[in-house]
């Protein structure tokens, strides 16, 4: 491997190439065995058809600087199962939110489904008192013709 500057096929330019002639990644190890020590790979993963090209860059940390590493490392899966329960429990919010829309959807047909049974409750009483008014004038307008029928009958 030289350090002049290589590019790949995707035109991506480095010092050096891997195998399968692309640009290296520099990389850092989070195991507790190689803790902060730098590496290079090939820039594709092997489950995404990368070549098993890999070099140690430095030997790793040592002292002050391995015991902050670590300090981050913890703070770091601290953070990640943090970040794991708030998933969780965005999950569940997300289904509770799920369950309430339908619920406000039943609701709203029950709701129409009410206003639609008082609408025509009102139009069943509406057509009930006009239907007696109707009877009520008429049975006025006949009993005022027989009692004008009444007085021709006394004039006779
Ligand atoms: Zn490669």
């Amino acid at each position: 491997m030289s350090e002049i500057s290589k590019c790949s096929s995707d035109g991506e330019c480095g010092s050096r190439l891997c195998y399968c002639n692309n640009v290296v990644r520099n990389r850092t190890s989070w195991t507790s065995k190689n803790l902060g020590r730098r590496f290079e790979t090939c820039a594709k993963y092997k489950d995404e058809g990368g070549c098993h090209y890999f070099m140690w860059l430095d030997g790793g940390l040592t002292g002050p600087a391995k015991d902050a590493f670590c300090e981050l490392k913890q703070k770091k899966e601290i953070a990640e199962e943090k970040v794991k329960i708030l998933e969780d429990k965005l999950e569940i919010a997300a289904d509770k939110l799920k369950i309430a829309d339908e619920k406000v959807k039943i609701l709203e047909e029950k709701l129409k489904m009410l206003e639609d049974n008082v609408e025509k409750k009102r139009l069943k009483i509406f057509k009930n008192v006009f239907v007696v008014i109707v009877v009520a004038m008429l049975l006025f307008v006949w009993d005022k013709k027989m009692a004008k029928g009444g007085e021709n009958l006394y004039l006779l």
